[in-house]
Parts: C-alpha cells; sequence; structure tokens
C-alpha cells in the first residue's frame, strides 16, 4: 500500500494561486492589511455569517491576542484533551489553568464538573470544540453568565460547523480559528478571531502590530501577528473549495462508518446525529476498546505504520501529562480525558483519499482483529 498519512494539506489549482498572487505583484502590496487581506476578510464573514473577523498569523496568536485584550487574570477554567497551543497561551500569559475533565460522549468540557471548578479566582472558561463537535455551549454561557467569567472558544477544529443553523463562532466573547495548513481550511498558517462586540477590532489590530495604535499612539504590550497577503490570497482561493472539500470529507466519513460498523471494539462518534449540529466532517476519531477489540490501540498505531498507514494519537498524551505541566497545576482529577487518550486513534482524513484506500485501512482493522498476531 502507498504511504497514507494521517492528513495531508489542501492545494488548490496552482495556476489560480499564481493569478492571485499576480495580483499581490500588481497592487505591490505584501503585508499590514493590504487588499487580498481585506477582501478575504470580507469573504469569511460572509462564509462563516460573524459579524466581525480579525485575521492574524496563526491560531496561536489568535489565542493569545483573545486572553490579551480580555485582561484576564488568576485562573481559566479549561480542558487537558487539546493540542499544546491552547493551554500554552494561557500559562504564557501568566494565567494558571485549571484542567476540567471530558464528557464521554463528544470529549468536550464536562459541563457537569465545571462548575465545581469556580473559584473567585477564576476570570474566563476556554473550551475547545474538539474535532469540531460543538461544546455544550448553552450549559457554558448559563455558567459564564452567572459567574460573570469570559468565553474563549478554541475554535480550531470548528470551521465551518453551526448548532441550530448557526455559526458555531457566533457564541462566547471570542472564537479563534486556525488555518494552519493541516486544518480542514487553511491560509498556509493563519488564523482568526471571531467576536461580536465592536469595540475589540482597535485593541485587536494594535496587539497584532506592536501595540501601535497610530504614529504617536503605542497603547499596549504587543506583537507581529499580521496575515500577509499571500496567506490571504490562499485564503480567497480556498474559500472557494471549501464546500466541495467538506462534501468530499463527508463522502469519506460515511464510507469509514460503513466498513467499521461491525467490527468489534471500534467505536466512532455521529455528531450529525443531533439534529441540532451541522458537522464539518474535519477529523475521524475512532476509540478503540483493547478489551472486546482484541488489541491495544499502540498496537493498532504501530500495526498501521507497518502496513504504511500513519494515523495519529491525537491527543495523547494529555496536557496534564506535558513535562511543562504535569508537576504544577495538574491536581485535579482528570480520569475520563486520561482514559480516552489511550484509546483515541484519529485515521486518515483529507481530500483525495479514495474510498478504496478508506476500505483498504478498514480491511486491516478488520483484519487484526481476527489475527492473533501481526
Ligand atoms: C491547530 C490548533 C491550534 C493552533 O493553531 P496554529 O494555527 O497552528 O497556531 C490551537 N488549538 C487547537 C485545538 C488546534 O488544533
Amino acid at each position: 500500500m502507498k504511504k497514507i498519512t494521517v492528513t495531508r494539506p489542501y492545494l488548490p489549482p496552482k495556476e489560480e494561486y499564481i493569478s492571485m498572487i499576480d495580483r499581490i505583484w500588481e497592487n505591490e502590496w505584501l503585508t499590514n492589511k493590504g487588499p487580498l487581506h481585506n477582501e478575504f476578510a470580507k469573504g469569511l464573514e460572509k462564509y462563516l455569517d460573524a459579524s466581525n473577523i480579525n485575521l492574524v498569523v496563526n491560531g496561536h496568536m489568535a489565542l493569545d491576542i483573545a486572553i490579551k485584550s480580555l485582561e484576564l487574570k488568576g485562573e481559566v477554567i479549561t480542558t487537558p484533551f487539546t493540542f499544546a497551543s491552547t493551554t500554552h497561551a494561557i500559562v504564557s500569559n501568566g494565567l494558571k489553568p485549571i484542567f476540567c475533565d471530558i464528557n464521554e460522549n463528544d470529549l468536550t468540557i464536562d459541563v457537569k464538573k465545571l462548575e465545581n471548578l469556580i473559584s473567585d479566582d477564576t476570570s474566563a472558561i476556554l473550551p475547545v470544540h474538539v474535532y469540531g463537535h460543538p461544546c455544550n455551549i448553552e450549559e457554558i454561557n448559563r455558567i459564564a453568565n452567572k459567574y460573570k467569567l469570559k468565553v474563549i472558544y478554541d475554535a480550531a477544529h470548528a470551521f465551518g460547523v453551526k448548532y441550530k443553523n448557526q455559526s458555531l463562532c457566533n457564541f462566547g466573547d471570542i472564537s479563534i480559528f486556525s488555518f494552519h495548513a493541516t486544518k480542514l481550511f487553511h491560509t498556509i498558517e493563519g488564523g482568526a478571531l471571531i467576536y461580536k462586540d465592536d469595540s475589540y477590532t482597535r485593541k485587536f489590530n494594535a496587539l497584532k502590530n506592536f501595540g501601535i495604535e497610530n504614529e504617536e499612539i503605542i497603547s499596549y504590550v504587543g506583537g507581529n501577528g499580521k496575515m500577509n497577503e499571500f496567506q490571504a490570497a490562499m485564503g480567497l482561493l480556498n474559500l472557494k473549495y471549501i464546500d466541495t472539500n467538506i462534501i468530499e470529507r463527508k463522502k469519506i466519513t460515511l464510507a469509514y462508518r460503513t466498513f467499521l460498523k461491525n467490527i468489534r471494539g471500534i467505536n466512532y462518534f455521529v455528531p450529525e446525529k443531533n439534529k441540532d449540529i451541522t458537522y464539518n466532517y474535519s477529523y475521524f476519531p475512532i476509540l478503540i476498546e483493547s478489551n472486546s477489540y482484541g488489541k491495544s490501540r499502540d498496537e493498532v498505531y504501530e500495526i498501521l505504520k507497518k502496513h504504511n498507514v500513519y494515523s495519529r494519537r491525537y491527543f495523547w498524551p494529555i496536557v496534564t501529562e506535558f513535562d511543562c505541566y504535569k508537576n504544577e497545576f495538574c491536581d485535579i482529577d482528570v480520569e475520563v480525558a486520561s482514559r480516552i487518550s489511550k484509546q483515541i486513534l484519529c485515521l486518515p482524513i483529507y481530500n483525495g483519499l479514495s474510498i478504496e484506500e478508506v476500505e483498504e485501512i478498514c480491511l486491516i482493522l478488520n483484519h487484526i482483529q481476527k489475527s492473533k498476531g501481526v
């Protein structure tokens, strides 16, 4: 079998990217709110049905700016079942992460355990729509209102996801997106802040440009987080293909579900079972129950590799097990996240992965279970 990786960046037709780049030469404008950047921001606003969008150089910078701009203090409640970026953004801003366990149904923050973790020092909640599964936004909203907490959603996985026909980006104070090459929608590297309150705009613009408000006034300790024209060109073009790409990934997902249906000990998620959710098919995570499947997740991962299939143990280890955090911040029990991280495996999904390849991967999984050895 030819090498199959867990993901592959989407590349739009090269000639079309070149015509976009031609426009950069015509404009002679490379970065700092260029014409393509502005056009892309408008296009995204429309696609995501967002009130305000602020483009930045990557998703991590979006998180950093969100945290800085809300002037959070003390503790931020978040999930340990996420990418390193989420927690690093909290800690590097001098805040203390409080890890709340996840629920087993969709692996997002467990709202039943959340309220107990709130203290006088809590200033915000930073949940993650992991794999594009929407968090329990109604309950998070209720809790945030009750305790006057800010909510920043890490929506890096949730491009295009809707809840009750509303864009998921419109909940909480700020939602951040990542447009990294490996994400469902990308601008090579890139990210965005999406928010309802217009008054944030000034501060976001300053924070991504060294805190500069104008020639004479430098108001904040800002960094450099601007999106350049080459990124915006990729974004404008990929926006044209996003709907077809989601449809293709939906076909891949449905094929996986069909081929895996009868394999004992392998479970997958069907977010659309909840009629309120319009899903984006960004990832295909499975859970391997080693007792009924007969092999552990790590064994499956290794055997797939021998067949040239590179899946990913995403998320493992969880954040509370990171060397940089395990001796600090991690005294709260996150039993579900810990258990799930040893069962989870993301199978390959990307535009261009054929249904035959999906079938082959599932045949291997079927075969592993039936064989005693490798
Ligand atoms: C990718 C990702 C980020 C960081 O985004 P970058 O664009 O890579 O900086 C943050 N949070 C989550 C959950 C991610 O998957």
